[in-house]
This record gives structure tokens, sequence and C-alpha cells, in this order.
């Protein structure tokens, strides 16, 4: 079987009063990019220091491929780390960056040259090996640096923000370069981003990060189309929550008032009752003509239009005072809606979540009073 399967149980570490990893669970199976996603201060950059050995935990348990590794020092770890700062020595070349490690493993000549060899085709530098560093490009020498852990073979590599440093377009250029060259080394890559777009974009899970604890784990489709929390939903993706009393429902979907009108959520703790917060990605959002009729629709004001080249995304304000955004996709045209002009929202049943995090304690009596009586109503 492959290598690089990590299984973490109740880590924890704190600084002073700072609870930095707060009881976390987690596993990486071999071969997959597991990324670790989550605002500054949540714990991630702790968490795979530990995992590197940098750090020692308060309590918990790291195994990789089923070892205890624990009491194993860094450089004993078959694992490697590329940081956000590339850490090559700037007065060796690129090649001999890449053959350091090596030479201090006092692997032989010939195999070190076709290993940094490789490891210098793997990151396209074959033709700059004989570039100081202060010659490359930020990009190129984070190409380096990852060259530098790849050629040492590890079961594991560890990359915290690697693509920090760089402009917009050269960090998308990278990180499908870092994707494609996972998949090429097929070693499990444990990932530390706080851009959520780098981390839909490159990994097989994600684990989403809050205060030293682990809110969700899962694909990029399930924590961005399925969150199961409120921090979730606003971490990932335009922030568009709404506040609701949820008021009744049959298993699997709930029922839902937002000022006088009923909506039906087929997503999320549709068994909550009492005031929640539902979640609505703004491309499920359809914005129609004011008077559109039909379930799950809400009228509305366009605050604002942003256009973004592939979509315009309307800011609407809903009659009941709170906002949602929806997105409507560019078709060469210009968009049907101007502002200030009133809408309405249609939001389907299957794209509304009711989140955890929103208040949503058990309201019997609500439930029932409410629940009886605005049944009606929806159906009317
Ligand atoms: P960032 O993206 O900013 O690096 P992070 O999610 O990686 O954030 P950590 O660096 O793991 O977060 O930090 C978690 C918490 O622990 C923070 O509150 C941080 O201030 C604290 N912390 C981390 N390292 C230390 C340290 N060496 N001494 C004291 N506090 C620390």
């Amino acid at each position: 079987m492959a290598g690089g399967h990590i299984q973490i149980t109740d880590l924890s570490r704190s600084y002073g009063d700072v609870l930095a990893v707060n009881h976390i669970d987690l596993e990486m199976v071999p071969g997959e990019f597991f990324s670790m996603l989550g605002p500054s201060g949540c714990g991630k950059t702790t968490t795979l220091r530990m995992i590197a050995g940098f750090e020692d935990p308060d309590s918990g348990q790291i195994l990789l491929d089923g070892v205890d590794i624990r009491h194993t020092p860094p450089h004993k770890r078959p694992v490697n780390t590329v940081f956000q700062a590339y850490m090559i020595f700037p007065h060796l070349d690129v090649y001999e960056n890449v053959a350091f490690g090596l030479r201090r493993q006092r692997v032989g000549k010939d195999e070190l040259r076709r290993r940094v060899g490789a490891a210098l085709e793997l990151v396209q530098l074959e033709a700059l090996a004989k570039r100081k560093p202060s010659q490359l490009s930020g990009g190129q020498q984070q190409r380096v640096a990852l060259a530098r852990a790849l050629v040492l073979e590890p079961a594991v590599l560890l990359l915290d923000e690697p693509l920090g440093a760089l402009d917009a377009k050269l960090r998308h250029q990278l990180q499908d370069e870092l994707k494609t060259l996972q998949q090429t080394v097929g070693i499990t890559f444990v990932y530390v981003t706080h851009d959520q777009e780098e981390a839909l974009t490159m990994s097989d899970r994600i684990a989403v990060m809050s205060h030293g604890a682990v809110e969700q784990i899962g694909t990029p489709r399930e924590v961005y189309d399925e969150p199961t929390t409120e921090f979730v939903a606003d971490f990932l993706g335009i922030s568009n929550l709404l506040s609701a009393q949820a008021v009744s429902g049959v298993p699997g979907e709930c029922l839902l008032r937002v000022g006088e009108f009923l909506l039906t959520a087929r997503g999320g703790e549709t068994a909550a009752r009492g005031q929640v917060k539902c979640v609505v990605r703004p491309e499920r959002v359809n914005l129609e003509p004011a008077g559109a009729t039909g379930h799950n629709r809400v009228p509305g004001t366009v605050e604002r239009l942003v256009y973004l080249g592939s979509a315009t995304r309307a800011i609407v304000r809903l009659d009941t005072g709170q906002t949602l955004q929806s997105l409507i996709p560019s078709d060469g045209q210009p968009v049907a809606f101007e502002e200030g002009i009133a809408v309405q929202l249609e939001l389907p049943a299957d794209a509304l979540r009711v989140v955890k995090g929103g208040g949503g304690a058990a309201a019997p009596q609500a439930e029932h009073v409410l629940g009886d009586q605005l049944e009606g109503a929806a159906d009317a």
C-alpha cells in the first residue's frame, strides 16, 4: 500500500492562554491533496508544524502510516515542508539547492544526478539549473523549494501557504501546476491556506477550521454546496445568509418564515425550529421581474449591480431589510435589471440550507402553533 497515511486524534496545543489547536481529529489518506482552510489564527499552521515535528502537541496522537511519530525528530520523519518564504540558499545555484539534502544523505553521484534531474524536470526548471536564486522570479524560486522537498521522496509533503507571496496570475498558474505535480508524484499533500479559492481548486478534501477546531471536512463541492455551519457557509464564497424563523416541516424539509413570506428549505438542519440562519449560494438565486409568482419567492429592490466580467452580481435588499446576492451569468448582453428597481428573488428549495450556529434551538410550542397556521398559508 502507498504510504502517507496520517491519523490525528484528539490533538491539542496551547500557547499561554491561547488554545491554538483544540482537540482535533483529522485523517489524510495516502495520495490525497488535503487542505486545512481557515482565517488567520485558526490553528492550521500549528497543526501542520506538529505533523512536521517543529512543535510538540500538549496532548493527542499523530500516526504516520500507523506509527506514532511523537518522539521522532523532524528530520527523521518521512515528511518535508514547503513554506511561504522559499528558504532556498542564495549562494547556491538551482541544481545545488535541489541536491543539498541528497548530499547530506551522502547519496551516490549517479543517483544524485538522476534524482536532481528528475526533480527539476517535475517542476520544469531543467533549463535554469545553473541560475542563482536572485536570477529567478518568485514563482521559479518556489518551484526550487518544491523540487528540493520532493527530491527527498517524502511520504507526505506539507505546504504552508506556499503561493502566498505570489501575484494573483502566477498564483493561479501555480495552483494548476501544483495539482498536476501532486497527481504525478502521487504522495499525500497537506496544504495550509486561508484562500478559499485555492483550497477549492486543488484539494481532494478540505478541513475548514475556526478557533482551533475543525468545523467541517468534505470534498470542495461538499463544503461549498453543503456547508453545515454558518461559519463554513460564510467563509466559503460570498456571504449569502438569510435570517428566518423555522416554523414547521416534514422530514427533510422545513418551512421558513422571512417577514411575511414563507419559503421551503430542503437542505441542512431541516429539523431545527425557531430563529435559524440559511445559506443560499448567489448562483442559485434567480432574479426575476417584480410580480413573478410561485413558491419560494421574496420581493426586493436591486441595490447595486457589480459587473464581474463573466457574471454580474446583484445585491438585492429584501422588503424585510435583509440583503441577498444573485449572480447573473454573462450572455454578452447588458443585464435586464437596473439599480433601484423592484424585483422578485426565487430561492429554490433545494438551494436553501439551514445551517448550524444560527441559534436554531428547538421551540416546540412555536412549531405547533405557527406551523399549523402557516402550513395552510404555504399551500394557498
Ligand atoms: P496564519 O494563517 O495567520 O498563520 P493559522 O491559522 O495558521 O494563522 P496559527 O499560526 O496556528 O494559526 O496560530 C493559532 C493561534 O496560536 C494564534 O492565536 C496564534 O497567535 C497563536 N500562536 C501560534 N504560534 C504561537 C507561538 N509560537 N507563541 C504564541 N502564540 C502562538
